[in-house]
């Protein structure tokens, strides 16, 4: 990293030229050949592979992340996301025909193409740099877009190490980084996009996709979180602690598909506490701060709001509450609240809070989860197949992992986005693909239809009628 340049805003009055060049290499049609995408894609991972210390350490400098970790939830993801797509881009690319027509119908050919949207923008958020910023970058490329990626600027070292290996990799007339924050984002949502793929939070998500209606542009948001897990009195109890409490600790709970808050049965609560304690000690056996493993929140502002929200609860805290801004250290904090309007269920903590709500029967569960967030990002029930499936049945959700919390978001063939406020639009594996394509339906007239195309034509005789 210390040989890269430190990261510098792309200045706002060259945003237009830059929007312009991308639109121009557009409609030179270039992107749009297999040969041409699996090139780009193949550079990118070649660009990826070789800058991998750089990228694990700008992970560290910007979230304090292990490289292990980094590796386990996005660069390693990543990698692999670029092999499937190239391995399957030929087939996604590839016209599907009409289902089940007429005869008469077949005779036209109906089929959809798949077409590359356009000049798109890709705006990424900072929990897991790579993954939000380079995953809808490589559906972008392979639908045949041509694109503009800005960063979170919240995450500087990864916007810079990412521009640096665009740049080095990818065809600068069609891929470019803009850098920056308020200003830029601004300056580049008064462009004209094809598509705008935005990952952040709600209030900003609102703000883009206002700005987009005035252009008509189509966005995928991918949203916050607010989600449940819920223990029902027939789960076990370790395994739910333990899964529920690692789903904290991965990028010290600045994940957006981390529980927000456990709704626990009464009668498996003294179980569930144990074993969460049990699994805070196995997996940090020297403590949260002394283990290699643990990250750190983002920025003051950040550290800030988690503290101000853990001041705010009326609940009582279980295990950690150690908190120091100086390091931008925050302990998995276990909080035991005796209400679902509490500020710890009600907001989205993004951070490595464990709230948990005890609950009386499993339609308490599901009734106080709807109550709190009636469209959440994900879901984790916890228990039985049939509670499990009583839970799914009854609630709504982007995503749901059953007996675990995140899995469903590491499928690299399973579409992976929001539903309602927790975002609309979705990706990774086929789904990147058809997020930037538009499948644009074809049919050929060929001329010996010409006598059965006859009764469409006036005038309209009771003759033509019985034949239509
Ligand atoms: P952030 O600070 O990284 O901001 C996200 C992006 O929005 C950045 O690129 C930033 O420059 C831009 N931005 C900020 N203010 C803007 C403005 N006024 N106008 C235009 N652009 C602006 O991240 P964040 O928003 O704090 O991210 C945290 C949120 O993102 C959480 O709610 C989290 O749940 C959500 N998130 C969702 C997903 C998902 O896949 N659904 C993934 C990660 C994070």
């Amino acid at each position: 990293m210390d040989d890269l340049p430190p990261l510098t805003y792309t200045p706002v009055d060259d945003i237009p030229a830059i929007h312009q060049r991308i639109v121009n290499k557009f409609h030179t049609h270039e992107t749009r050949t297999l040969a041409y995408r699996l090139k780009q894609l193949r550079q990118l991972y070649w660009g990826l592979k070789d800058e991998e210390p750089a990228l694990l350490e700008a992970a560290k400098l910007d979230l304090g992340k292990s490289a292990y970790e980094t590796y386990l939830t996005e660069l390693g993801w990543e990698l692999n996301d670029i092999l499937f797509m190239c391995k399957n881009l030929e087939r996604f690319m590839k016209d599907e025909k009409a289902e089940d027509t007429s005869l008469m119908n077949l005779a036209m050919g109906p089929r959809i193409r798949k077409d590359p949207l356009g000049a798109v923008l890709v705006i990424g958020a900072y929990n897991f740099p790579f993954m939000l910023s380079l995953g809808p970058l490589v559906g972008a490329i392979a639908a045949g877009c041509t694109a503009v990626l800005k960063p979170s600027e919240n995450a500087p070292n990864a916007a810079r190490i990412m521009q640096h290996i665009i740049t080095q990799s990818l065809d600068p007339e069609a891929y470019q980084v803009v850098q920056g924050g308020v200003p830029e984002t601004t300056a580049l949502l008064e462009r004209k996009w094809d598509k705008i793929f935005y990952t952040g939070g709600l209030g900003v998500g609102t703000i883009i996709a206002k700005k987009a209606a005035e252009t008509l542009t189509p966005v995928a948001l991918e949203l916050g979180g607010r989600n449940p897990a819920i223990v029902t009195a027939s789960a076990d109890p370790r395994l739910a602690a333990r899964r529920l409490l690692w789903a904290k600790l991965v990028n010290a709970g600045q994940v957006c598909v981390s529980q927000n808050y456990i709704l626990v049965d009464r009668a498996i609560l003294p179980a569930f506490l144990q074993q969460l304690e049990t699994a805070l000690h196995d997996f940090q056996p020297k403590g949260a701060q002394a283990s290699e493993d643990y990250g750190r929140i983002i920025n003051e502002r950040q550290w800030q709001r988690l503290q101000d929200m853990l001041d705010s609860t009326s609940g009582k805290i279980l295990f950690g509450g150690k908190t120091d801004k100086a390091t931008l250290f925050f302990e998995p904090t276990v909080v035991q609240v005796d209400s679902a309007d509490d500020p710890l269920l009600k907001d989205e903590s993004f951070g490595p809070l464990i709230p948990i709500l005890p609950v009386r029967d499993l339609d308490e569960a599901i009734r106080t989860a709807n109550h709190v967030h009636a469209t959440p990002l994900a879901l984790y029930p916890f228990g039985s197949a049939t509670d499990t499936a009583k839970i799914l049945a009854q609630t709504r959700s982007g995503g749901a992992s059953i007996n675990d919390a995140f899995f469903h978001a590491s499928i690299p063939t399973l579409a992976f986005g929001g539903v309602g406020d927790s975002g609309s639009g979705a990706y990774r594996g086929r789904a990147s693909f058809e997020c930037f394509t538009h499948r644009r339906s074809i049919t050929r007239t060929p001329g010996w239809v010409e006598g059965l195309l006859e009764v469409r034509y006036p005038p309209y005789t009771p003759a033509k009628l019985k034949k239509v």
